[in-house]
């Protein structure tokens, strides 16, 4: 593929200016962004929001990824809000942190688990950075004397951060294909101007270099037994009033798509039928990619971007092989099956727990286990009777992170209760935090024991914000510790066994609250270990009670469900399903994962202690 284009368009491409004095040209590109060496890819929704579009696009760059392409995705958001950090869980789904701290979509935890690729603020913008960019440079007078305008200067920011993350492949080449994810639907207005960046873009890239993939949703309404075409037709007419011409349409439906109304979309939308998909409900996202290489839909992509030199086929068949590896076994009948109970507070919206969902689906995989998460409302459990019926049938618990009151007691009830019946147990972040909490009441006979968070008067605030620490962090302003650290691990501990015996982690964070290094020592007496701990600095991260008096209970201050990986599923989550199949079937402790993954008491060197 030649690194530049053609005479008759690099003139024309080089009337484009970084300067803002450029008038109606002005489009600025970093220092050394070569034209037509980075494709793009843009995904648009129409019809309804909803549709998995992170899941599609996704699955569609994993597909050039295993090509051997290096791909880097976008996610465009059209909200006001900087990031996802102060957005609601259960109005937005999960708050995802990235490598580098930045607070998410849930959907670049898709993009992560689908690409197994480490991201950075640099795939995610919002209307918000781009707003407050534009406005901080406009105080600075970085204008010069120009009026601000949505075009060229906010269309010109967007397609400076997308040719920005074209230049962030390996060794600061640029990247194949930039994948860019439109949040929202066609038609909206907070996204309009990203659509309008997106045509200017694909203009001034020239011809083949941009393929735009527009979703869109076939009803099939009850009352008439058949699918109907016509919301997905004007769907498409408000993506090419905007001036876009789909090269691709991917239809989402809930069973597969009819010929018929394939073709008319195909008439209604210039698009010819052979680039018309259909893309139906499926078991799990992890499938989509086999499905949409089935329909051919990768190479019509490469053929629209002229890419296909630049296809690796060797690297293309050992990753097509691990992946449909993995399909296959998600598909197969599982030997066990398992019950986890997870504590989340609006227990009904699993979009808040989606790492978490896909944690356990991996280890569900890995290990041949078919297991149910049944979701444990905490807010009335009272008493230890109440937890009792609460987790009746349950093989293991999860209490997960979180903020605020609500549904807190019932989680130390629950905790209380994995400790005590020898229950499976994995604490994260708060669930950790409300270990500490349970120990300091029960064990230690602490009464009131608690977090500053709940109970800023408590006699034994165990769990508190720690302004000494978070300026030793660098994090001011008593805001939260975000993104990925590192951490120690104790040697001869069940972290120590899980993680294969590495002396150092590396997991992400998002909290503010943390163990009060004066209680540690204390807490450990009573029987508590902290298997992992901040490399320098007393900072409690990783807790567990010794595996002769428990089969597997843990904790952490971290995230283990961020990180979790398809092909890698997270050590904390393997060891809680596998002793839950234990639980239920002694024999699985002698077979190889068993032994892999369940800590007996003969593989356990003696308990150790950390403080
Ligand atoms: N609310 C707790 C803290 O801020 C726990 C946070 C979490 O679970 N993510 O430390």
């Amino acid at each position: 593929m030649p690194d530049s284009e053609p005479d008759s368009t690099s003139n024309f491409l080089s009337q484009f200016s970084n300067q803002e004095d450029a008038g109606e040209h002005f489009s600025p590109s970093p220092e050394g962004f070569v034209r037509g060496r980075t494709k793009f890819v843009v995904v648009v929704g129409t019809v309804m929001s909803g549709l998995g579009k992170g899941i599609f696009a996704s699955s569609l760059a994993k597909l050039l990824q295993d090509k051997g392409l290096v791909v880097a995705p976008m996610k465009m958001e059209g909200y006001l809000n900087i990031d996802s950090g102060t957005l609601n869980p259960y109005r937005h789904g999960e708050v995802f942190v990235l490598e580098d701290g930045l607070e998410t979509d849930m959907d670049l935890g898709t993009y992560e688990r689908i690409l197994n690729q480490n991201l950075s603020r640099k795939n995610f913008i919002t209307a918000g950075q781009i707003y407050t960019e534009i406005l901080e440079r406009e105080r600075r007078g970085g204008y010069l004397g120009r009026d601000v305008q949505m075009i060229p200067h906010v269309t010109g920011a967007v397609k400076m951060k997308i040719r920005e993350l074209a230049m962030s492949g390996p060794k600061g080449q640029q990247v194949d294909v930039v994948f860019v994810e439109v949040g929202g639907t066609a038609g909206d207005y907070e996204n309009s101007f990203y659509i309008e960046a997106l045509r200017e873009l694909a203009f001034e890239e020239g011809d083949g270099s941009t393929c735009f993939v527009a979703l869109t949703y076939i009803i099939e309404p009850a009352i008439l037994g058949e699918q109907k075409s016509k919301a997905a037709q004007l769907g498409m007419k408000r993506l090419m009033e905007a001036g876009i011409q789909p090269h691709i349409i991917a239809c989402r439906a809930k069973n597969p798509v009819t010929t018929k109304v394939m073709q008319k979309i195909s008439m209604f939308s210039n698009v010819p039928s052979k680039r018309v998909f259909s893309l139906h409900d499926r078991e799990s996202i992890y499938v989509i990619p086999d499905a949409m290489r089935a329909t051919g839909l990768d190479r019509e992509i490469l053929s629209i971007l002229g890419l296909h030199e630049r296809v690796d086929t060797r690297a293309e068949d050992s990753a097509r092989q691990s992946w449909s590896s993995f399909a296959r076994r998600l598909s197969a009948v599982r030997d066990h099956r398992i019950t986890i109970g997870i504590s989340g507070k609006y227990a009904a919206l699993r979009d808040a727990y989606a790492s978490i969902e896909k944690a356990i689906e991996h280890c569900g995989v890995e290990l041949g286990a078919q297991i149910e998460s049944r979701w444990l409302d905490t807010s009335d459990v009272a008493s230890a009777g109440s937890t009792a019926k609460l987790l009746e049938g349950c093989d293991a618990v999860i209490v997960p992170g979180g903020f605020g009151m609500r549904g807190v007691e019932g989680k130390i009830h629950c905790v209380e209760y994995a400790r005590t019946h020898r229950l499976p147990f994995l604490g994260i972040c708060l669930g950790f935090q409300m270990v500490v909490i349970e120990h300091a009441r029960n064990v230690l006979g602490w009464k009131g024991a608690n977090s500053t968070e709940f109970n800023a008067s408590t006699s034994y605030p165990v769990i508190s914000e720690l302004p000494d620490q978070k300026r030793i962090e660098g994090i001011m302003g008593g805001t939260m510790r975000l993104g990925s650290q590192d951490v120690d691990i104790a040697p001869g501990s069940l972290a120590s066994f899980l993680f294969g015996g590495a002396a150092v982690i590396r997991e992400r964070f998002r909290h503010r609250y943390e163990v009060d290094p004066t209680f540690v020592a204390r807490l450990v007496e009573g029987g508590l270990i902290f298997s992992g701990s901040h490399p320098q600095h007393p900072i409690m991260q990783v807790l567990e009670l010794p595996v002769a008096t428990h089969p597997y209970f843990i904790g952490a201050q971290f995230h283990p469900e961020l990180i979790s990986r398809p092909l890698s599923p997270h050590p904390m989550f393997m060891g809680l399903v596998a002793a839950a199949i234990a639980r239920r079937e002694p024999a699985f402790a002698q077979t190889a994962a068993g032994l892999r993954w369940v800590r007996s008491n003969s593989t356990a060197s003696q308990p150790i202690t950390r403080s």
